[in-house]
């Protein structure tokens, strides 16, 4: 057996020695001879089970910090180093590289291109998702992070500047919605000021397309609920639609108000994030739709992040679906 791949080693003591930092996972393995001490905090990809005695191994074994020494460690792009070692640590099977490999062949959207959405696509890109199309036909602005005279709508600056920082990340840009559901990709990331678009957020749903709302406010900003289809036998999450019904049964005059965020008037729309909170919700956002494509859960799959300005510390707050909007047998 070997240590598992990014785990630091450090001594405690003579006979003492400390395997990883998270507290998660963080195991001391006491008792040891100085050379044993020593063979394990020089053991990098070496086999560890000739050298320790079984109180040991059973130790790093229970903290699941072991793997098979047959099996060798396999390549991995270097830029994606980082991203096979620390979620190969946080998967339950340890296998980091398969996160790297189902990035790399999926396919995801991001709409809407103001700071949120280039910092989704940005985050999206170094962590080696394959291919991303990038829609937004308005012009850059000045409050944009990818400078005007990059391209001559958002998508393709952005797209010019990601060919630049991550390469191997194939970017189409300008499908609009109708493409996308001709030819659909794996995640969808719509990023919008106010409030999603409830057209486009219905037409995710009934596509059965798993899509993530992002909303910029006025100091806040949400991410989530992820929509996609419900676990074999578990409760059916809500949609974009569903909120609305909650948020419409505490205040009537809800639909007024949805209205005119959805259509507003000339200079009306919430203003640009400010920097910190863009990069949470880039951060956040990114995350979501990685825990989907590497086969877990996404935390916001009944629910919703709330980032707000200035803390910038997220809340996860729970939603379940709303019994009158019918989305499950939609989606089904
Ligand atoms: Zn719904």
């Amino acid at each position: 057996m070997q240590l598992r791949q990014g785990l630091r080693v450090l001594r405690r003591a003579t006979d003492e020695v400390q395997v990883g930092l998270d507290p998660r996972w963080a195991v001391r393995i006491a008792g040891l001879t100085p050379e044993r001490a020593e063979r394990l905090l020089r053991a990098g990809d070496r086999r560890v089970d000739d050298a320790l005695p079984a109180p040991a191994l059973d130790a790093l074994g229970a903290a699941g910090l072991l793997r098979p020494s047959a099996s060798r460690a396999r390549r991995v792009r270097p830029d994606l180093r980082p991203e096979a070692l620390a979620h190969g640590l946080a998967r339950a099977d340890g296998d980091g590289v398969d996160s790297v490999r189902r990035r790399a062949a999926a396919t995801v959207a991001v709409a809407g291109l103001g700071r949120a959405g280039t910092a989704v696509a940005t985050t999206l890109a170094l962590a080696g998702v394959g291919t991303l199309l990038l829609d937004d036909p308005r012009p850059t602005g000045p409050e944009d992070l990818v400078p005007a005279g990059d391209g001559p709508d958002r998508a393709t600056a952005l797209g010019g500047v990601l060919r630049a920082l991550a390469p191997r990340t194939r970017v189409r840009t300008g499908r609009g919605l109708a493409a996308l559901l001709a030819d659909p990709p794996d995640v969808v990331v719509t990023v919008a000021a106010d409030t999603p678009d409830p057209a486009t957020a219905l037409a995710l749903l009934g596509a059965d397309l798993p899509h993530l709302p992002v909303v910029t406010r006025e100091a806040d900003a949400l991410v989530g609920p992820f929509v996609r289809p419900a676990p074999p036998g578990g409760p059916p999450p809500p949609c974009v639609r569903c909120l609305d019904l909650h948020r419409a049964e505490a205040d009537p005059a809800w639909p007024t108000v949805l209205a005119q965020l959805v259509a507003p008037g000339p200079g009306d729309g919430a203003a640009e994030p400010p920097a910190a909170l863009t990069a949470v919700v880039g951060g956040l956002a990114a995350a979501e739709v990685l825990a989907h494509l590497d086969g877990g859960a996404p935390s916001t799959a009944g629910a919703q992040y709330e980032v707000p300005v200035p803390s910038v510390a997220p809340r996860l707050r729970r939603w379940a679906a709303h019994p009158e909007c019918g989305c499950a047998a939609l989606a089904g």
